[in-house]
């Protein structure tokens, strides 16, 4: 039951072989014995995981379900969910019970789909290892002395460890893509604007992204078409027909054209990876596609690029964290002055800390030209080398990651090393693309390898295909560690 698809446990709901309230008690029972192994969550409420687990029966009962209908799902902690604990990983808002749900929350509710529980997270979304968490680390479930990647590590511990069948992230620079490999999953990140950005408590504006993380392709193609549509009350959000993202999956490949980055195959992706990806391509081929070389002459410049607009943007958004309407306030203050400073002083972590301060910066009078603007600039450029590239390519594939898995404590105190894990990511993110990691294989240490996926906008649906053929023919996406 652990290791279902969705498809499964969607048709075992259907035909009453189980109800939902018995399979939500299952996941809860797992996550009782396993997660102190981990620390994937930060909040599990029973009581409110098994009464919408009842409603959902009844709705299946009443001939009103839909394909995730009595399903658990594990939300990671970033999205507002009416009465539960909404912390983004923090100390600031370790007491926010949120009185309202995300549009993504929404949708899920909708559906009939259960919230399982709130997953840990860096900090306000800013890491890559889960390590900047106010709630501790999250460990990783092939080997509990590595970290699980970040930001969205609790999300893609709870998958690999089989503790919920698929969760939510989100993705600013790689959130979803670099845990789902470091961890053995699948996971998208949409183009930007597709998914809700309502409620989910905002790091960089420009980039941030909701998106699935599960462990197949055709379990991220059920999850969009209820994750995605459009919300007036974000004001990025795209108006667009609603599509079905499974109705490309049983394409064949014959005459794929894959673009393979000559920036993003060099020295820096480790040999175990390289290895890795390198036999997924050799699969490709052998399925019928072919690879060329393409260039993306501007992406070694986008983790300089994303350190200064994510911070900027960032900076302005946790302004409003400020002790006075929600969250942590300082205990003692002689004025108000003195309850802000304190306040952030002791709500926030050094990571968020170093973000506030660059983005402050960045964005001061005097240097708004040499870096803010700057960095926009080459943002375009990003942007444009994608464009060009896809004038030779149909997709685009390299390491999500430059490394395997490292250990906890590894680079926690070297920051830029800690960027550098989204060295192949953050350039889509940038650009706004589609792009997806799915597992190939394993590399030092028995730990997972993840291939990266870029697709050109709105290419969604072909991408889930490009990956799910892949799954067909192999096996790693059903792996699970050992317990
Ligand atoms: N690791 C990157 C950062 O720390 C990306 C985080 C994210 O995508 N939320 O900013």
């Amino acid at each position: 039951m652990f290791n279902a698809s969705l498809k499964q446990l969607s048709t075992q709901l259907a035909e009453k072989k189980i109800s939902s309230v018995e399979l939500t008690g299952e996941f809860l029972k797992r996550i009782k014995t396993q997660n102190p192994n981990y620390n994937a969550f930060i909040t599990v409420n029973a009581d409110m995981s098994l009464a919408q687990a009842e409603a959902a029966d009844e709705m299946i009962a009443a001939g009103n379900a839909s394909p995730l209908t009595g399903i658990p799902f594990a939300q990671k902690d970033i999205f507002c969910a009416k009465g539960w604990l909404t912390t983004c990983g923090s100390k600031m808002l370790s007491n926010f019970i949120s009185p309202y749900d995300a549009g993504v929350i929404e949708r899920f509710n909708q559906a009939g789909a259960i919230n399982i529980g709130k997953t840990n997270m860096d900090e306000f979304a800013m890491g890559s290892s889960n390590e900047t968490s106010f709630y501790g680390p999250v460990r990783n479930p092939w080997d509990v002395a590595a970290v699980p990647g970040g930001s969205s590590g609790g999300s893609a511990c709870a998958v690999a460890a089989r503790l919920a069948p698929g969760a939510t992230g989100t993705d600013t620079g790689g959130s979803i893509r670099q845990p789902a490999a470091l961890c053995g999953i699948s996971g998208i990140k949409p183009t930007y604007g597709l998914v809700s950005r309502y409620g989910m408590i905002a790091f960089a504006s420009s980039l941030d992204q909701g998106g699935p993380m599960a462990k197949s392709s055709e379990d991220l193609a059920m999850m969009l078409n209820v994750m995605v549509g459009h919300d007036q009350r974000d004001s990025t959000s795209l108006k667009r027909e609603s599509e079905d993202y499974l109705r490309d999956l049983d394409q064949p490949l014959a005459g794929l054209c894959i673009g393979l980055p000559k920036e993003y195959f060099t020295k820096g992706m480790s040999p175990d990876v390289e290895k890795a990806v390198e036999a997924a391509l050799e699969k490709y081929r052998k399925m019928g596609a072919k690879t060329v070389e393409v260039s993306l002459p501007n992406a070694p410049l986008s983790i300089p690029v994303y350190y200064v607009l994510a911070p900027a943007e960032a900076s302005s958004n946790l302004s409003r964290f400020d002790g006075v309407r929600y969250g942590y306030r300082a205990k003692s203050y002689s004025d108000l002055d003195d309850m802000y400073r304190k306040t952030r002083a002791k709500g926030f972590g050094a990571e968020v800390k170093r973000r506030i301060l660059i983005g402050t910066y960045v964005l001061s009078h005097g240097y708004y030209d040499a870096y803010y603007i700057q960095a926009q600039k080459i943002r375009r450029l990003i942007a444009q080398d994608f464009i060009d590239a896809y004038k030779q390519c149909d997709i685009i594939m390299g390491p999500t990651a430059p490394t395997v898995a490292f250990d906890l404590g590894a680079k926690s105190s070297d920051p830029i090393q800690m960027y550098l894990s989204d060295i192949y990511t953050s350039a889509a993110s940038l650009a706004g693309l589609p792009s997806m990691s799915i597992p190939v294989g394993f590399g030092e240490k028995n730990r997972p390898v993840g291939l990266h996926i870029i697709g050109n906008y709105f290419t969604e649906a072909h991408m889930l295909n490009v990956a799910h053929q892949y799954q067909q023919e192999t096996d790693w996406h059903l792996r699970m560690p050992a317990e």
